[in-house]
């Protein structure tokens, strides 16, 4: 059983900044996530894409933000069970919540913030025959590492911001070859970034395929090639070690939705005074949450969770006066372990 003061399901940038606001009141944190890194949308959607409205950092990148978090919260010794979702949660005799991954593991706190963002993320899926066979054997939803593709032919689909980056990521010195098929011949993604395709098409480092799309994945145990439909010229094969179908990320709240709190279009109402839920104890910050005039941005769900762990803090100690104290005048005192 893992024990801890505020157990935050979510380890994206707004469950990551809470361990810190938390560890300033010396409240301990732990954090729960599916994803087997922390750093939620920004490390797993866009890990190469500056981010431009994070207060005092006029450019970042997510990936960078994410490092930067992590250097942050060190002094407060944060646990992680990673790789592993939040299904279950019960109330033990003590009045603590005690929550169960999908793989058995018992944390268990007074208090739980969900920062689950847009949930447990799921891909969309082609409406492929047989892609279930080839799944994690040639084909992958997510690029988690790169290197899994060096010197390797890489396939990508899509038009959006992850298909274009990647496309661009690995055409520069880590796949053997790169092949970018999209149904259209504009993209959704950042006009910077299309360009920078269309440029590194012309110079023969991404073969692109537009009016396509892939119909047919073929192999006996990996994937060997893949069966594309093109507009005007019909039918055509692609040999490829891999293909990275990127069609974006369907948002389910997941097991979530079913702990009895009060839930609207997808996502948890709360009360804007500390972001508290319907059930005494447990709140829900970032984009997880919805309230009037609620924006889905970093910078707001780093003030959510500033917030809830004051109120969590009172409900912890009623007994003790909690007095704002600058970082400036008291320095960050860490846990020891
Ligand atoms: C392409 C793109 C560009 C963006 N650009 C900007 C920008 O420029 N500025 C800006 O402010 N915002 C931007 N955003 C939005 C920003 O990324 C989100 O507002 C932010 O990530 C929300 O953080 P979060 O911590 O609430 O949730 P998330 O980052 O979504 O993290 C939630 C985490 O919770 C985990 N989780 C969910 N349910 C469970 C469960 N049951 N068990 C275990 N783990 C669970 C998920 O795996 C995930 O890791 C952008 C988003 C995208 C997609």
């Amino acid at each position: 059983m893992i024990e801890t003061d505020i157990l935050i399901i979510g380890a994206g940038p707004c469950g990551l900044f809470t361990v810190f606001e938390a560890g300033l009141l010396k409240l301990r944190c732990h954090l729960i996530d599916s994803l087997p890194e922390p750093g939620g949308q920004c490390a797993e959607i866009y890990p190469k894409k500056p981010i431009f409205d994070i207060p005092a950092f006029p450019e970042i990148l997510a990936g960078e933000l994410v490092e930067n978090l992590m250097r942050q919260i060190e002094p407060f010794k944060p646990g992680f069970t990673l790789g592993e979702s939040a299904v279950t949660i019960e109330k033990d005799q003590e009045n603590k919540f005690v929550i169960t991954t999908n793989k058995g593991t018992k944390h268990r706190a007074p208090i739980v913030a969900i920062a689950g963002g847009l949930g447990v993320f799921s891909p969309r899926k082609p409406p492929i025959q047989e892609l279930s066979r080839f799944e994690d054997k040639g084909v992958e939803y997510i690029i988690k590492d790169p290197e899994m593709y060096r010197g390797r032919d890489v396939v990508i689909s899509g038009g959006g911001d992850s298909a274009l980056d990647w496309a661009i990521f690995l055409s520069e010195g880590v796949a053997n070859t790169v092949t970018l098929v999209h149904r259209r011949k504009g993209f959704k993604g950042h006009p910077d970034s299309a360009q920078k395709v269309l440029d590194l098409a012309e110079k023969g480092k991404i073969r692109f395929v537009a009016d396509a799309e892939v119909i047919g994945v073929n192999g006996s145990e990996f994937l060997e090639s893949l069966t594309v439909k093109h507009k005007e010229d019909g039918l055509m094969e692609i040999a490829t070690d891999h293909w990275v179908p990127l069609f974006g990320l369907t948002p389910k709240l997941g097991p979530i939705a079913d702990w009895g709190l009060e839930i609207e279009k997808n996502a948890i109402k709360v009360n804007t005074l500390d972001y508290s839920t319907n059930i005494s104890g447990i709140y829900a910050i970032g984009d997880v949450n919805t309230y009037p005039g609620k924006l889905k941005l970093i910078l707001c769900g780093f003030h959510e969770g500033t917030l809830m762990v004051q109120s969590a803090f009172k409900r912890l100690y009623p007994d003790k006066n909690l007095v704002l104290k600058y970082t400036t005048v008291n320095g960050i005192t860490g846990f020891d372990e």
